[in-house]
């Protein structure tokens, strides 16, 4: 453009030049004709070249324009459907642009919201401390993850992360505020229930606590004066002088029984309480399994000779010594044997026991009894979980046995399996490693 109006001014002094030099020359008009023709046609032809030079200069501007345009309509569809609200507020905070999203968490519509403070769209109770913190934006360059609640003009309030990004003019002053605000309601929640939940598993916890310490000194209350009835009842049959009569004899047979059971259930609570309190601890020594088997074979002798079953051992161990907790282990197996003694009333109970890979051990126990129907299998392992209440009242019993035996082989990092079927009978397997802490 400047060229264009150089060039002008450049013809514009030459015309002049020419005029004066008419005026002042001696020779006639005529001979100055063709010369004055000559110096318009180069002027012409220099005001057609600048003319050209002009045209392709404002193509390149209408160019340029369209992409400006074209860049300007992409910046605002990219502001106006951002999944995010933002905002454009002058340094006072009155709104000047809002997108769709910012505007569907206020639950206005866009242009009603221009010109409007958005201090208005803050929860009441925040209000001031939003106008405070807005004029302190005045010091800072941005500000980031500001959380604030926003009550939307109807429906409930919303938690939202704030970033103000802030624009200032020449001397310093903040002119244009730019907000991104996202909802933050559903983290929130999140973390809501989070600290809940976690409030709810300390509680749980300490309720836990609580209630395997009071069933350890219950127990160790219990099992006190308990000791003290089965071990004189136990006398009383024994020795007593002069002799009990027959029907005395019994009570006190009774009195011993009840109270062995009883003893048993506060041992096997108390031990459930240790368990569920991480507090039982296994005692490995090294010890002879096949002797282990062979004691208790000894020890349940009379009690399948009294229901008339066979009571069969068969070991198959090149090497019969093990390092693990052999009293936890002689638990296990007294309770898995007792259990196929009391379910079984013909045939017979077995114990085996031979070597693994991996210097690993099984030991089964197996009865021709009454059987675990498919269902009720996974569920025998839970605390006070008893399939037949019936059967299981005539035969006494807590229910606690194989939840503990379970836990004791998980324990020893061991595993018990059940095969078993109605009326045929149940083999317990259990297999674990010959030495403690050696898988
Ligand atoms: P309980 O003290 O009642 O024997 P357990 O935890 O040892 O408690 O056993 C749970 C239940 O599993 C028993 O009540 C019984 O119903 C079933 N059960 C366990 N062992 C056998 C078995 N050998 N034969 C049949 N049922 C069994």
């Amino acid at each position: 453009m400047d060229q264009f109006v150089q060039k002008i001014g450049a013809v514009r002094d030459r015309a002049a030049e020419l005029q004066v030099r008419a005026s002042i020359s001696s020779s006639q008009p005529k001979q100055l004709i063709p010369q004055a023709l000559a110096e318009l046609e180069t002027a012409l032809e220099e005001l057609h070249v600048a003319e050209e030079e002009m045209r392709v200069q404002n193509e390149q501007i209408v160019i340029a324009n369209t992409h400006i345009q074209a860049e300007r309509q992409r910046y605002q569809d990219l502001f106006e459907f951002a999944p995010d609200g933002y905002l454009v507020t002058d340094g006072a905070g009155i709104i000047r642009e809002i997108n769709h999203a910012a505007a569907k968490l206020l639950n206005a519509p866009q242009d009603s919201l221009i010109r409007k403070p958005l201090t208005n769209y803050i929860e009441l109770e925040q209000r001031q401390a939003f106008r405070t913190q807005l004029n302190q934006l005045h010091y800072a360059d941005r500000l980031t993850e500001w959380e604030v609640r926003i009550c939307p003009r109807q429906g409930a309030t919303i938690d939202v992360a704030i970033t103000v990004a802030i624009i200032r003019d020449h001397q310093g002053r903040p002119t244009i505020l730019r907000w991104l605000m996202r909802n933050i309601s559903t983290r929130k929640l999140a973390e809501e229930t989070l600290r809940k939940v976690q409030l709810q598993n300390l509680q749980l916890q300490e309720n836990a606590r609580l209630k395997s310490h009071f069933l350890a000194i219950m127990s160790h209350e219990l099992r006190t004066p308990m000791n003290a009835i089965v071990g004189f009842s136990q006398l009383l049959m024994r020795q007593s002088n002069p002799p009990l009569a027959k029907n005395q004899e019994n009570m006190v047979e009774r009195i011993f029984n009840n109270g062995k059971n009883l003893l048993k259930l506060i041992e096997d609570i108390l031990q459930a309480a240790k368990i569920e309190a991480n507090s039982l601890e296994l005692v490995p020594q090294e010890f002879n399994l096949a002797e282990l088997i062979t004691e208790i074979k000894a020890e349940y002798h009379s009690l399948t000779e009294q229901k008339n079953l066979d009571f069969k051992v068969s070991l198959d161990l090149t090497n019969p010594i093990a390092i693990i907790d052999s009293d936890r282990l002689r638990q296990v197996l007294v309770n898995l044997l007792s259990n196929a003694i009391k379910f079984t009333d013909t045939g017979g109970v077995e114990i085996k026991a031979w070597e693994l890979p991996l210097d690993q051990i099984a030991i089964s126990i197996s009865d021709t009894g009454i059987g675990i129907d498919q269902n009720d299998i996974k569920h025998i392992f839970r605390e006070f979980h008893q399939v037949n209440q019936t059967i299981t009242r005539q035969h006494g019993g807590t229910g606690l046995g194989l939840a503990i035996s379970d836990h004791l082989v998980r324990l020893m990092a061991g595993n018990i399996s059940v095969k078993s079927k109605p009326n045929r009978g149940s083999t317990f397997t259990i297999t674990l490693p010959r030495k403690v802490g050696s898988h």
